[in-house]
């Protein structure tokens, strides 16, 4: 069972600006103090307040640019000194934290593949204790929402508040539309745990190129996300890491322009009254969706108590794949996708052959 989380809101945290989206934006990698400066530069004009680059970057391969380290972190105590951005990086051990400390680095992220380490997150979390300092926590790179709670966790125990997540999907084999899978529905699931805590997506990392960074972007602000972690870099062509994810400041200002930021709630009378009426609706189909789902167990209990009398086994293959086919059937009828209806069957068929399971050990 989840621990509750002690959180700060985003909002006493003095980092952003309304209105939404707050934005975190800078190169995948400090590169050079040139690089850094001018990106930060463009930035500033142009109204972004929070810079964030990589010191020490985790690469897939090795003999990439691993990033500057420490060196870097001058560089962004610079930029922030000139003109008065907050600073964020990654880290990924002790040491990075205790250098972060050093440079006055006022807000630090968990990068993906470290999320799934609970021996660094722990060493983080501890390096960390006793500071002011805020934690956005990206996703683990697989989708397991336990191991991103429980880094969470970690770092609260620690006596961490001003905590956030950073949602930069997921990797997986397949070949796909964008870099990492958004699987949209661990982000919502962790908000709807945990709304007090800092939500911010990564459009950069989860679409892996330029074009579709608007698209997910827009998608998230749909959702309800506080803000966007974009890269940017003030000549994208030649970065050292993450070249094709990386835009320009001009272009990451047409894009924040591009999008329509979505109010968390409204109090306007006539969309609270159709909002009111809608959901009214909607818990009376649940409720008979579970009296409909009890009535089906009921059944499957009886075939169970039968195939118990007549020793048969439970899973009849040729039967589940006729009920497939016969949902996915009307599925397309009723104009619902049939992953959906697959999944919503499979945890029905699931649920029923636990129970006949149950009745045939008795
Ligand atoms: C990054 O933000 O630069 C980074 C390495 O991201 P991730 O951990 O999401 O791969
Ligand atoms: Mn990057």
């Amino acid at each position: 069972m989840a621990a509750k989380l002690d959180i700060t809101p985003l909002s006493e945290w003095g980092f952003f600006t309304l209105p939404k989206p707050c934005v975190i934006a800078g190169p995948c990698s400090a590169e050079t103090e040139e690089q850094l400066m001018e990106t930060a530069r463009q930035l500033h004009e142009r109204g972004i307040h929070v810079l964030r680059a990589g010191i020490w970057k985790p690469r897939t391969h090795p003999g990439c640019f691993e990033g500057i380290g420490s060196e870097g972190l001058k560089w962004m105590q610079k930029a922030k000194k000139e003109y008065g951005l907050r600073i964020c990086t990654e880290v990924a051990s002790e040491k990075h934290v205790y250098e972060c400390i050093k440079h006055g680095i006022d807000m630090v992220w968990i990068g993906a593949r470290t999320t799934t380490n609970p021996f660094l997150v722990q060493e983080i979390a501890e390096a960390l204790r006793d500071t002011d300092i805020p934690v956005l926590v990206k996703n683990p790179a697989n989708p397991d929402i336990d191991l991103w709670i429980g880094a969470l966790e970690r770092l609260n125990r620690e006596g961490i508040k001003k905590l956030g997540i950073i949602h930069r999907g997921f990797s997986s084999f397949e070949e796909k539309r964008y870099r990492n899978s958004p699987h949209w529905e661990v982000a919502v699931e962790l908000k709807s745990r945990y709304p007090e805590l800092a939500f911010f997506c990564d459009p950069s990392h989860m679409a892996g190129c330029k074009e579709y960074i608007p698209e997910l972007s827009q998608k998230a602000m749909n959702i309800g996300f506080d803000g966007l972690m974009v890269e940017s870099h003030n000549n994208p062509a030649c970065a050292l890491s993450d070249a094709k994810q990386q835009y320009t400041p001009k272009e990451l200002l047409d894009m924040l322009y591009s999008l329509t930021v979505r109010n968390p709630d409204s109090d306007d009378i006539k969309f609270q009254e159709s909002i009111e009426q809608l959901r009214t609706r909607i818990d009376s189909i649940d409720e008979e969706l579970i009296r409909t789902l009890s009535a089906r167990m009921m059944i499957s209990r009886k075939i169970g108590q039968i195939k118990k009398e007549s020793n048969v086994a439970i899973v009849q293959t040729s039967r589940w794949e006729s009920i497939l086919e016969k949902v996915l059937t009307s599925a397309d009828i009723y104009g619902l996708d049939r992953s959906f209806i697959s999944s919503v069957f499979n945890s029905i068929h699931d649920a029923s052959v636990q129970e006949q399971n149950k009745i045939l050990s008795e």
